[in-house]
């Protein structure tokens, strides 16, 4: 017997027939004697609506209402998971975040679990019930409903996991396991087996949208097993096929580089003639880190006569037009320079912890990129992952030239 979460994402819960199929999945694992939470999403496309409505009601909304109504769409699926698995003779019974409850901070629209009480689930598994929780969702010290970023269900989830001291965290999604670069652009791309938390932690922030972030951080320090698997597998038999995201040293065969991510969310800003004297940068930095606009890659040229810089930035794309506001601002005490920017641009990582003690790595990305006529606009590089910026254009070009260069491609394709 073995404690479980199992999360469903929103293709996994798109309709009734695919409610019934998450149904059967539970079934399987509860009849084999396990005792079984569920945390769901809301059904695909519906929080992009709500968060259509909230936009659309006000462009400038009171971010607690956004919460109250993006929050939403997991009631639905909640409430009519539990009618189904009812309806197979599963005793269940849904839970809101509030009910739990699953306490966070009030950063409403990002906001960050502090604790989940674990008591009433641990009712429930005595009374062998099956307990289906809405994802996404908490509740702020306020008493207000909270959300916790888009695609936050996987961080309610392992968060969940960790809080009942779960065996194994199983995120069931439309893609059977973490694969080398997203399957739905690279048709090459392998399933891997098992992947080590830095990894997956770096490809998730880079752009692999499989699991949130803050879900991987989450797992890596609570020790929470997390397996990436498919809800269109037969439900009736036992799942073979997934991703064990696991520590670095349960892995034996480590590539040099595992994967390849990309960000579409990324836009840059250039400002150029900038007079290049001691504290222009920071002059530039700071003013954004108080408006806490998110910066990520820098690249600084100097004119050949020293005395004027040009300096290039990543920022969200989310963040662009205040970060654009925020640099008019100061625009006159940086001596008027031109402020450029543009959102048709791709960052493409690639990620491996065997890249801490092999040589080379670097170079190879970059001619294979100059080998395609693929400009490289700005870079940035960790212990374990390189980055660089290209425009968008040749995003699958590079994709699939640099997949296959570091031999991710699968055997038969
Ligand atoms: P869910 O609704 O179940 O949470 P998501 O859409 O959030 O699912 O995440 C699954 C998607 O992640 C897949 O359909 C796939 O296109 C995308 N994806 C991006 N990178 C990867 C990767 N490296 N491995 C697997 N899937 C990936
Ligand atoms: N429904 C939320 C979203 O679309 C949370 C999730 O799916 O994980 O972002
Ligand atoms: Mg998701």
């Amino acid at each position: 017997m073995a404690r479980l979460v199992l999360k469903f994402g929103g293709t996994s819960v798109a309709d009734l027939d695919r409610i019934r199929n998450v149904a059967q999945h539970v079934k399987r694992e509860y009849d084999a004697g396990n005792e079984i939470a569920v945390v769901v999403s809301a059904m695909s496309g519906k929080t992009n609506e709500l968060v259509g409505w909230a936009k659309d009601a006000s462009p400038m909304h009171d971010a607690r209402e956004y919460d109250a109504v993006v929050s939403s769409g997991e009631q639905v699926t909640a409430g009519l998971l539990a009618i189904a698995l009812q309806n197979i003779g599963i005793p269940a019974r849904s839970w809101l975040g509030w009910q739990i409850p699953i306490h966070t901070d009030d950063t409403h629209g990002a906001a960050r679990i502090k604790s989940i009480d674990s008591d009433n689930l641990n009712e429930r598994f005595k009374e062998k019930q099956v307990a289906v929780i809405a994802g996404f969702q908490g509740i702020s010290e306020n008493g207000r409903i909270t959300t916790l970023g888009r695609g936050g269900s996987d961080t309610s989830a392992v968060a969940i996991a960790a809080a009942i001291g779960a065996d194994r965290c199983d995120i069931y999604t439309d893609v059977d396991g973490v694969y080398t670069t997203d399957p739905r652009i690279v048709k090459q791309a392998s399933r891997m087996n098992k992947i080590s938390y830095e990894e997956m932690l770096e490809l998730a922030s880079l752009g692999a949208k499989v699991l949130q972030t803050r879900s991987v951080e989450m797992a890596m320090n609570y020790n929470v097993p997390v397996m990436v698997r498919s809800s269109f597998d037969d439900p009736s038999k036992k799942l073979e096929t997934g991703t064990l995201v696991c520590r670095e040293e349960n892995i034996v065969e480590q590539q040099i580089v595992a994967g390849i991510a990309y960000s579409k969310d990324e836009s840059k800003i250039s400002i150029r003639n900038v007079s290049d004297v001691p504290g222009i940068v920071a002059g530039i930095f700071g003013p954004l880190a108080d408006a806490n606009i998110n910066v990520d890659m820098i690249v600084q040229n100097i004119s050949t006569d020293g005395k004027f810089a040009n300096v290039t930035f990543t920022t969200p794309t989310s963040d662009l037009p205040r970060a654009l506001e925020t640099l008019e601002a100061i625009k006159d005490s940086l001596g008027k320079p031109e402020i450029v920017s543009a959102s048709n641009v791709t960052k493409i990582s690639i990620v491996g912890v065997g890249m801490r003690s092999h040589a080379g790595v670097a170079a190879k990305m970059f001619k294979i990129l100059s080998d395609r006529s693929i400009n490289i606009l700005a870079i940035t590089t960790s212990e374990i992952k390189l980055s660089v910026l290209i425009d968008a254009e040749y995003t699958e070009l590079a994709l699939r030239a640099l997949h296959s260069a570091y031999g991710l491609d699968a055997e038969e394709a």
